[in-house]
């Protein structure tokens, strides 16, 4: 490993494995559904989500938000900024929101606020990690990844400065 590479926290097998898990659930939970509507906050879901919707068994469709924290130096400050809208009207529908990571749970409590009024069938969400010690907001994550301790992470999507996001596990990197 060269110096200021990432440190291995969850090897590749192990979420894939889990994220095999997380989609027989929501598949199993979806049956009679009919379909289901995966929103994907960018940039950091993109691996999470290709993997979970590819192993999903009933029919769903995709769409993407973009959000940004307004202070980008710090990315949990707490404002956040809605940059790309969805193209899907969700009013009736069954959505799930798949994030990569809930730090304070800042980012999903705006996002539940947003969509809520928009009247879908229903609104859940699906996380692959969470920095439980971090949470300040008591937002509900139906579907969880797994509970990492508090480290800046990367891989599987995540970034540090626009680094490492195509990393096939999570990794950790000194943020010093
Ligand atoms: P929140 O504090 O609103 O729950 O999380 C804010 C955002 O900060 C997350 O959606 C994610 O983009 C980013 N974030 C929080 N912790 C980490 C981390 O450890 N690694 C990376 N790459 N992004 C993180």
């Amino acid at each position: 490993m060269r110096p200021g590479e990432p440190e291995v926290l969850i090897p590749e097998e192990e979420i894939l494995r889990r994220v095999g898990e997380l989609a027989r659930q929501v598949s199993a939970d979806y049956e009679a559904a009919g379909e289901l509507l995966l929103v994907g906050v960018l940039r950091g879901c993109f691996i999470f989500l290709a993997d979970l919707s590819r192993l999903l068994a009933i029919p769903r469709r995709i769409d993407f938000m973009a959000l940004a924290a307004y202070d980008q130096e710090a990315a949990s400050s707490g404002a956040v900024r809605l940059i790309m809208d969805l193209r899907t009207n969700i009013e009736g529908k069954h959505v799930l929101i798949v994030e990569d990571i809930v730090d304070t749970g800042n980012t999903l409590e705006y996002l539940m606020n947003l969509l809520l009024p928009r009247r879908p069938a229903s609104l859940k969400t699906c996380v692959l990690l969470r920095k439980k010690e971090r949470l300040e907001k008591d937002v509900r994550i139906d579907y969880l990844g797994f509970d990492i301790p508090d480290l800046w992470v990367v891989g599987y999507g995540l970034d540090h400065m626009d680094r490492h996001r195509a990393l096939p596990f999570i990794g950790v990197v000194k943020t010093d």
